[in-house]
């Protein structure tokens, strides 16, 4: 299986939390082995979670996927 970057940007948020098939799995971490971009947009999604996941007081509020997205795109955009 052969991902591009925008198949990794859908995915991303689902690898980090380890919902990904294992097939898909492989395939993300072969794609990010040799590609800065998404390398670099899994390291800024992952500190979104963890800073999310670190306030207990804190519920995933209702569109926070779309908010994640829209972080997301905006962290592509600055990597140019
Ligand atoms: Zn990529």
């Amino acid at each position: 299986m052969v991902l591009d970057c925008k198949h990794v940007w859908d995915q991303i948020s689902n690898y980090i939390e380890g919902e990904v098939p294992l097939e898909m799995r492989a395939a993300i971490e072969a794609h990010l082995a040799h590609c800065r971009h998404c390398a670099a947009v899994l390291d800024s999604t992952r500190n979104i979670l963890i800073l999310i996941a670190d306030d207990r007081t804190f519920e995933l509020p209702v569109g926070y996927s779309a908010r994640l997205h829209a972080r997301v795109q905006q962290e592509l955009a600055a990597a140019g």
